[in-house]
This record gives structure tokens, sequence and C-alpha cells, in this order.
């Protein structure tokens, strides 16, 4: 993925410096929860919701300080991150337009281990999360490194294929941060809100279901967004869409379930299984509009 050079967003707070404080005291529910819900591309807000304040009762104060002297590296990860949100932002601004409405971009917010949010207080064992009541996006760097790993994505690509800038894992990262900009435009235009109204008068079971749904969405409008921003920027190189489409395949409930234990509840699911995790994205990567992202009434 080509990502250097590129405007960077100025909708990104660095709360990444001070005494950022291991919490202490956490329940093992609510840390089995946190996974379950958010290992990988967040939650959907309610349960975002729910699970930060479940957390906040039993934690210190969380750190929200401006970040000083910076390493490279977390310089660079702002830079990455600052750049990817420029580009949600140029490019949903067209497809905003293309539709008669206008965008308004989302904050992203960088911190480490814990941070307060309109939400209740985010912890970075949740992973990257939207919270819709202050639009802003709750991204712990360490995730990325951590995503590497546990994504397995730790192999040199073809670098003859490739220019120097291309990391292995890059555009998958810039999937999850696109999939986040997927929820604040379901925010955006009324659907979130829909979904909360709606999820409060089912069971467990058809809540869950209906959150499967919305998360799918999101995949959907990340695979759009990486079609126009293409169309704009070039800036996709070969592989970053199998490298989406494995994280993709890595993030879904079934893997997830398997892996963590042994077995496949799919009542449980909340963001989807892989296949369909995969379909959706690959449907907004050939979509037109956003009317193919309908995964409302087709999942
Ligand atoms: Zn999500």
């Amino acid at each position: 993925m080509e990502w250097k050079g590129r405007r960077e967003s100025d909708n990104v707070e660095d709360r990444r410096g001070g005494g950022a404080v291991k919490t202490g005291g956490i329940s093992i529910l609510g840390l089995v929860v946190a996974f379950v819900a958010w290992k990988f591309f967040g939650a959907d807000p309610q349960q975002a919701y729910q699970v930060t304040k479940q957390l906040t009762t039993q934690q210190q104060p969380a750190s929200s300080q401006a970040i000083q002297n910076p390493t490279a590296e977390q310089q660079e990860a702002k830079q990455f991150v600052s750049t990817v949100l420029a580009d949600t932002e140029d490019t949903w601004k067209i497809i905003f337009k293309q539709q008669g409405l206008q965008y308004t971009p989302a904050k992203l917010v960088l911190y480490r281990q814990s941070t307060p949010t309109a939400c209740g207080t985010g912890q970075s064992a949740m992973g990257p999360f939207y919270c819709p009541s202050d639009r802003s996006i709750y991204l712990d760097t360490d995730f990325f490194v951590e995503m590497r790993q546990q994504l397995g994505i730790s192999g040199e690509k073809n670098s003859t294929q490739l220019s120097r800038q291309d990391q292995a894992g890059d555009f998958a990262m810039a999937y999850v941060i696109a999939h986040e900009v997927g929820h604040h435009v379901q925010n955006l235009l009324g659907i979130s809100e829909k979904v909360y109204a709606q999820r409060q008068q089912m069971s467990q079971k058809q809540s869950n279901q209906l959150s499967v749904k919305q998360e799918l969405q999101a995949d959907c409008f990340a695979g759009i967004w990486a079609k126009y921003n293409n169309q704009r920027t070039h800036f996709l190189q070969q592989g970053d869409v199998e490298e989406a489409i494995d994280a993709a395949e890595k993030i879904g409930d079934d893997y997830l379930q398997k892996r963590s234990q042994g077995q496949i509840v799919p009542d449980s699911f909340t963001h989807g299984t892989s296949q369909q995790r995969i379909k959706w994205f690959q449907q907004g990567l050939h979509a037109q509009d956003l009317s193919a992202c309908d995964t409302f009434q087709h999942t």
C-alpha cells in the first residue's frame, strides 16, 4: 500500500503521553466479554457501551495526556493513521456528495492502555472501536503490533513487486480504520440509531443477528472506501486486497471462537463468520454505490 506523501488529517488526537496506568481489578468476566466482543475491529456501539460500563466500575483513572517526545515508531504510526483517516475523509466526502449528502469527518484518538470516551472508559484490550456519542474512533497503536503477530502478518512481501514504502500488513491496518469509519458512516446515515432502538426490543439472539448485519455493513463500507480511494490515489499495490481478505478471514467470529473455545456457537456471533466478512468486503470493493451494502436485506 502506498501511503506516504499524501495529506494527513487534523482530526487525530494523540493521547499516548503521560502516565498511562495499568488497570487493576478488572473482572475475568469483563475481560472475556471484552475479548469476544472486541477482539479486532471493535464491537458495535451498544456492546461497547455495556462492556465499558462494566469495566469502568473497577479501574483506576485513565490517562489522557498529549504525547511528548514520541519515538520514531510512534511518529510513524501517527503519520500512517492520519494519512488513512485523511483518505477516508476525502473519499467519503465524494461518495456522500454523489448522494446529495454532506460528510462530517470522525475524530480519531490514539491512546495507550485506557482513555475516557463518551461511551465509558476505552481499554486497549477491547481493540479499536467507534463511539457514536462523541463520533470518535479509539485506537491503541499497540493493537497494530499485536495484530501483526496474531494474524501472522510477519512475512515480508515479495519485495521485487513493491516499492520500499510497502510494509507487510499495512493495508490490513488501513482496513481496520476503514471498518471503524464505516461505523461512523452508519452513524451519519442514521443507521446506528435505528439498529440501537430495534435491539432494545429483541431477544439476545435476534439482537446478535442484527449486530452481525451492522458489522458486515461496516466491512462493505470499508470495501467501497478502498475502491473509491484507489480511483483517487492509486494506493493499492499487489497483494493488498488479499491481505485484507486474509485479515477478514482471521477475525470472523467462527474463526475466533474456534481458536478460543474450540467450538462454534452461531447464536452468539456479533460480527459475522469469516466467509461473510470476506463476502461483504468484496461486495463493497465492486459496488457502484452505498445501496450495494444493504446487509439488512440480504446476508
Ligand atoms: Zn465493527
